[in-house]
């Protein structure tokens, strides 16, 4: 019999909860405001919500073998407590893995979010799992996953992967991570955000790519992701580089042209003559599909 896995995608407004089987199958899935299953205390309402959706999978005759619970956080190398969650209340420093699992007696992992993106992304691009793979994943800020000789590489205490907060030279704004002049504060949708109401008030941020991609505050977002992209890349040299989130989905946003300015930044002759960008195939499901593909890891 298949492996059954329950998911859950957490994010600042909602979470996505659902069971995934073994081939990576999403059986059922719903939507959850984050807020109200906090209510009670966070992990407990993410330990009721396991409860709920076990007892569905009960009534069908199948049972969880496993719960992942990715969130938008980072999370220490055991896989077992949050560190830092910026935009959810009440999860920075929660033993989230254990108080799942002693509510529920369901082994249970917490994982980062965009490293199950990435896992996602992996397998529905048909890229070999046994390769090295870098996501770089620009939404509000930079998200950065790194997946080296087929796995998913956490660093020493979990916290590798934070492109977004390398320092640029000469820089001083204030990141919202506290030090001064993160990458992330020039080449997130964040900054695109405040660049228009600042510089273009009449451009909405959706239009940004088509109307102002000649404007210098526009080229700097531009090249700081290009930047972001290029640098692991050297740092790396990995077999593929996935770009996802939801900046480069933007209406404008030039494929060829960015990947020209990734290479003006790459080590010749290589990564610079042999790697191409990958697009994410993202959708609503993929972390909910990555949970289930780290399950069986
Ligand atoms: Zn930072």
């Amino acid at each position: 019999m298949s492996k059954k896995f329950l998911c859950m995608d957490v994010g600042g407004t909602n979470t996505r909860v659902g069971i995934v089987n073994d081939e990576f199958t999403v059986l059922g899935s719903a939507i959850e405001p984050t807020k109200q299953l906090a209510a009670k205390g966070i992990g407990i309402g993410f330990a009721d919500l396991v409860l709920k959706w076990a007892a569905l999978a009960e009534a069908e005759g199948d049972e969880l073998s496993r719960v992942v619970i990715g969130v938008p956080a980072t999370v220490d190398a055991a896989r077992r407590r949050v560190l830092q969650a910026p935009n959810v209340e009440g999860l920075s420093g929660l033993a989230l893995a254990d108080q799942v699992e002693e509510m529920t007696g369901i082994p249970t992992t917490v994982e980062k979010d965009v490293n199950l993106l990435i896992l996602s992304d992996i397998h529905s691009l048909g890229i070999d799992p046994a390769s090295s793979v870098t996501g770089v994943y620009f939404g509000t800020g930079i998200g950065n996953a790194l997946y080296l000789g087929g796995q998913v590489w956490h660093g020493a205490h979990g916290s590798a992967g934070e492109l977004g907060h390398v320092p640029m030279l000469g820089r001083t704004e204030t990141c919202g991570c506290g030090n001064p002049g993160c990458l992330e504060c020039f080449g997130g949708g964040h900054h695109l955000a405040s660049v228009c109401t600042e510089y273009f008030p009449e451009v909405p941020i959706g239009e940004a790519f088509v109307r102002l991609s000649n404007e210098p505050q526009v080229i700097e977002v531009l090249e700081a992701m290009a930047i972001a992209v290029a640098a692991e890349a050297n740092i790396l040299d990995p077999d593929e580089v996935i770009i996802g989130g939801g900046l480069p989905l933007m209406k404008g946003f030039d494929r060829d042209a960015f990947a020209e300015r990734v290479r003006t930044h790459l080590r010749k002759p290589f990564p610079a003559e042999t790697l191409t960008l990958r697009y994410s195939q993202q959708g609503q499901l993929s972390g909910l599909v990555g949970g289930a593909i780290c399950a069986t890891m």
